[in-house]
């Protein structure tokens, strides 16, 4: 009798689960809060695929860690929601798809549309629906068929504060300013400054272990504690930014500390990327505490643009561009990224070594390291725009290839030929030594273009201009450079120099 009841439950279970369609997660969607999770039907499947294609990748041991445990967290939560969740470890997602069709049978999978293009191709390929995405605040579909799109991010970024009314007085900015990037351009205070504890929470035993396994296999020290693994963390995170952080950001946003790894930067753009937090409560946030004359107008401003600005603004170009653009390659620059690079080991330049080190010991750096550094270093050593985004966006605990594409091949570089940047964005270690303080101790000298003292980035900066002399003749805010170079007596010293230069920004300490 038994049997037979189990039997005819078994049946009834079968006949549910046939009628029932899928929800498939990816690591980087991880909210309920979004849709279509208020109106899914409790017996929705949700499907996870721990995909072991991109665990098994170099990637930063923390970067790795992070995901899959965000992943296992989100898992508990959607089962506490009542949910039957299905997750599973698959050689890849599309192993894991069908494995998961032969055993649930659903009617349909539907996901949401995945953040970036090589993502979107696959699932549907995969025969996977895709509903909107729902982790922006700009409605991209409406973007794609407007017949006059905003050209720069200075005019989108306008665009947003009307449609969203942020720091509005009417129709015109509050402050009578759009923009207070004037006055968020100063250096690194002279004593190295204060800066606020960077925030943190500790590890599970269930994290620890996971970290325990990975660690062998895995480039990069453990820093999960840096950065939350669930919702309610990454809250705890956004308040603590707000009350502490973001005060402060602003003035020094230009500036990076050889003895400082996060300086005012708010550092959210891991819970932003992996969908613990949305844009919108990010900026309510801010805007709340701002009322309240907690935050000043300028730092509010500067931030509030990385948010509803640049970041709505590279997603948006990303989604707008082609498969082609992640090929551009404006400079012909085809040097392979260095291995000292992807070691994250010591190197001889005193800049590139801090760098590297604060990626090797957080998988993260702040913006100005990330370009006025490693993507300037790049763009002078003329290394390939791919390579360095590619390995970019699997080392940074943020990094994306929707976020990647238009700040390496765009901004960094100039690989795309100024259809993201108005002119290349480059210094040489005059201005690296105005900004920081990693030239102080250092072997070369950032004043000094030729000799045994030049400091690479000072000679590949005048090699750049004049290399690159040609190419550069059509973009106007660059010429006060270009002609500079052209007109330097010692051009053929600094031409002569360049080889050695590159050789030694691309090898580690040991030359190699
Ligand atoms: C070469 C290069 C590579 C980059 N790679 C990534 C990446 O892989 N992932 C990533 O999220 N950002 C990337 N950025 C943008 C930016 O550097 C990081 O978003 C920022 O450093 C994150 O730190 P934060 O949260 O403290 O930012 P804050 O300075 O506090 O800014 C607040 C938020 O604004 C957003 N934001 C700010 N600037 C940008 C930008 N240029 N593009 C997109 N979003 C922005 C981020 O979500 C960030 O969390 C890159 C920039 C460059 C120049």
């Amino acid at each position: 009798m038994f049997k037979e009841v189990r039997r005819r439950i078994s049946r009834f279970a079968q006949a549910i689960r046939t009628m029932t369609s899928t929800f498939f997660v990816l690591g980087d969607q991880l909210s309920t809060e979004v849709a279509p999770w208020p109106t899914l039907p409790i017996d929705t499947v949700i499907l996870m695929i721990e995909s072991q294609e991109l665990i098994s990748q170099p990637r930063h041991l923390t970067r790795v860690s992070l995901y899959l445990a965000a992943m296992r967290q989100f898992r508990e939560h959607v089962i506490a929601l009542g949910f039957t969740v299905d997750y599973r470890r698959a050689s890849n997602f599309t192993q894991g798809i069908t494995a998961h069709r032969k055993q649930f049978e659903p009617t349909a999978i539907a996901m949401n549309t995945p953040r970036g293009r090589h993502a979107i191709s696959l699932f549907t390929k995969l025969g996977v629906d895709l509903y909107p995405d729902p982790f922006y605040l700009t409605d991209i579909e409406e973007m794609k068929t407007r017949k006059k799109r905003p050209a720069t991010l200075e005019n989108f970024q306008r665009e947003q504060r009307r449609r969203l009314n942020l720091l509005m007085d009417g129709d015109e900015p509050l402050g009578g300013q759009w923009n207070f990037d004037t006055s968020n351009r100063e250096p690194l205070p002279r004593d190295g400054g204060t800066w606020p504890e960077p925030w943190t929470v500790s590890l599970s035993t269930a994290e620890d272990a996971l970290v325990q396994e990975l660690k062998d296999t895995h480039p990069g020290e453990d820093a999960l504690t840096y950065w939350p693994r669930t919702r309610e963390q990454a809250l705890d995170q956004l308040r603590d930014a707000v009350e502490r952080i973001v005060p402060h950001f602003g003035p020094h946003e230009d500036a990076a500390s050889a003895d400082n790894w996060h300086l005012a930067h708010s550092r959210l753009s891991p819970a932003l990327n992996m969908g613990l937090l949305h844009p919108s409560e990010v900026v309510e946030a801010v805007m709340t505490a701002f009322a309240a004359g907690k935050i000043p107008l300028e730092s509010t401003e500067g931030f509030i643009r990385q948010v509803t600005g640049w970041r709505e603004w590279v997603w948006l170009l990303h989604h707008l561009r082609g498969d082609e653009y992640e090929n551009l390659n404006f400079l012909a620059a085809n040097n392979s990224l260095p291995g000292s690079w992807k070691e994250m080991g010591d190197h001889e330049m005193r800049c590139l070594d801090g760098v590297l080190k604060h990626l090797h010991n957080y998988g993260w750096n702040h913006h100005i390291e990330r370009l006025m550094i490693l993507a300037n270093a790049a763009t002078l050593a003329g290394i390939n725009p791919l390579e360095l985004s590619n390995w970019m966006a699997t080392t940074y605990v943020d990094g994306a290839q929707w976020v990647m594409e238009a700040n390496v091949i765009g901004m960094g570089t100039f690989g795309d030929g100024g259809q993201t940047a108005t002119k290349p964005y480059i210094g040489g270690g005059n201005y690296i030594s105005k900004m920081t303080n990693y030239c102080k101790g250092c072997k070369f000298s950032p004043t000094v273009r030729t000799g045994d003292d030049a400091c690479p980035l000072t000679t590949l900066y005048w090699d750049f201009l004049i290399r690159n002399e040609e190419k550069l003749a059509k973009f106007n805010r660059i010429a006060p450079q270009r002609r500079a170079a052209l007109g330097r007596p010692d051009r053929q010293e600094i031409q002569a120099q360049a080889p050695l230069a590159t050789k030694i920004l691309l090898q580690n300490k040991k030359g190699v």
